[in-house]
């Protein structure tokens, strides 16, 4: 039997899709699958008839690859990897290599690198966006970890990558978990880009009357526009499809409460950590559990027309403060990048480029941020934040109607608020940090600078501590 290029561990939704992206790209393909059963499933189904083996013990799996080994990990984040790399690693040699491609938290993923590393098992932890489809036909893939490991795969799994404009959306993000920081705070983004196209449903159905079909035909007249992009198109979709069963719009019979597993928090975490202020992307995972208390729902009127709003201004209102808000989710990600990428050594446009294609936040707006960073010389990313934040002064008005009217009407609109007030900020004269710095030098003696001297002072605020 000749020996086999790579091997898929783990064939749920994407170890299975992804499998047979290698196999179109002409590699051979052994899997592996703790439940036997759906390995059987495979190799009789989906893999009948193509260069993919399917194995039930995981020493046979390992013995079918050649060397170098190459394995891809497609299992539950956390524990699991872990428990899998245990069980992996004493049948590998040296130089062989590690993939883990499912969404694990980058810190983990440091470990592993050096863990694994001491063992001379050569680890890259893989961000991988695009969902099942994405991993059948081309996702975007985020690497970091070992180089030299990077460098041979870049040319063998870099091939079932999505490509634009004949470019690979494969890149390198350094040693240990650069790969996983940065599809975290891709996730991060994507949780603000879908909180904000919610609140426009919202906005739209509850608001102005119109149906889910009306909805989704706004959507995909949007998607048409400057808001190009997946996650509009995919809204545009879904908004007008039909439960064949019931006759009714699938998305009405789904139950409002929004699950997550835990990369939008992480990126959130990330950006505290890091001291990155990214209020949009913590405000769509504070309404993602704010959806779940639906007990404590329901106690207020329902939401009335306003009379006066003609529908057509309302919703290009709604339009312009989706924009802003979706390029403010994507400037906030790319602080939270800036930050990371001077621990791991990447350039927050390679990030970009990689998310043109294949993944579920590539937009005309995240072609157009990169042409902007990667034609801009010196400090691309403070240059892409002014000039951006400039070009927002234009959908204001429209962003203001947006919130004054969702308000009105009593329907909250979290990520788009919070993007306002962080454009607010940040174009601001003078904020009134100064009464913070008084207030706690009043109560703790913690000092202030002032506008008028050196260093830092004290006052007693005219009062006698005795
Ligand atoms: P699924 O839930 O479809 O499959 C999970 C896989 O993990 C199964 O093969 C399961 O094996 C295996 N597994 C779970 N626990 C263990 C364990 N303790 N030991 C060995 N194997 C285990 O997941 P997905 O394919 O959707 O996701 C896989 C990874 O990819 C996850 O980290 C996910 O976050 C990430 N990801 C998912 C995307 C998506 O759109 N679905 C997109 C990008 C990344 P068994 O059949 O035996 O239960």
């Amino acid at each position: 039997m000749s020996l086999l290029d790579v091997g898929v561990y783990g064939l749920g939704v994407m170890g299975e899709a992804f499998a047979l992206n290698l196999e179109r790209r002409g590699l051979g393909v052994a899997v592996y699958n703790r439940t036997v059963e759906r390995t059987r499933q495979f190799i009789q189904g989906r893999a009948r008839g193509r260069k993919i083996q399917g194995f039930t013990e995981v020493r046979d799996f390992v013995n079918s690859l050649s060397r170098p080994r190459t394995i891809i990990l497609f299992v539950k984040a956390g524990k699991p990897v872990d428990d899998v790399i245990e069980g992996l690693v004493g049948m590998l040699d040296r130089g062989d290599v590690l993939l883990d491609c499912g969404n694990s938290h980058y810190k983990d993923s440091d470990r592993r690198f050096t863990e694994l590393a001491s063992k001379g098992i050569r680890f890259l932890g893989v961000g991988v966006s695009g969902g099942e489809e994405g991993a059948l036909r081309g996702p975007s893939m985020m690497f970091g970890g070992d180089y030299s490991a990077y460098a041979e795969a870049e040319s063998t799994i870099g091939r079932a990558a999505a490509v634009f404009e004949d470019s690979r959306c494969v890149g390198y993000f350094g040693e240990g978990g650069g790969g996983h920081f940065v599809k975290i705070i891709h996730n991060g983004i994507e949780y603000a880009i879908m909180e904000a196209i919610a609140e426009a449903y919202d906005f739209l159905t509850r608001g102005l009357g119109l149906s889910s079909g009306e909805a989704g035909e706004v959507f995909e007249e949007w998607g048409r526009g400057e808001l190009r992009s997946f996650l509009v198109e995919a809204a545009s979709k879904v908004a007008r499809h039909i439960d064949s069963e019931t006759g009714r719009p699938l998305v009405e019979l789904i139950v409002d409460e929004a699950e997550q597993k835990g990369t939008g928090r992480w990126a959130v975490e990330a950006a505290l950590e890091l001291g990155v202020s990214a209020p949009t992307i913590a405000a769509a995972v504070d309404q993602r559990t704010l959806t779940t208390l639906r007990s404590l729902r329901r106690i207020g009127p329902m939401p009335e027309r306003i009379e006066g709003v003609r529908n057509g201004e309302a919703v290009e209102a709604a339009r312009d403060a989706l924009w802003a808000t979706t390029l403010l989710s994507y400037l906030q990600g790319m602080g939270i990048l800036d930050a990371g990428a001077r621990t791991y050594g990447f350039k927050v446009a390679e990030a970009l480029r990689v998310w043109r294609a294949g993944c579920i936040i590539r937009s005309k707006i995240v072609e157009e941020l990169y042409r902007e960073l990667s034609n801009a010389p010196g400090e691309p990313l403070a240059v892409s934040l002014k000039s951006n934040l400039y070009g927002l002064e234009e959908s204001m008005s429209g962003w203001l109607r947006f919130i004054s009217l969702a308000s009105t009407l009593k329907i909250p609109t979290p990520a788009v608020m919070s993007a306002l007030s962080y454009y607010l900020s940040l174009r601001a004269e003078k904020l009134p940090a100064n009464l913070i710095q008084a207030i706690r030098d009043y109560f703790g003696g913690h000092m202030f600078k002032r506008v008028d001297r050196e260093g830092y002072h004290h006052s007693d605020w005219g009062r006698r501590l005795e």
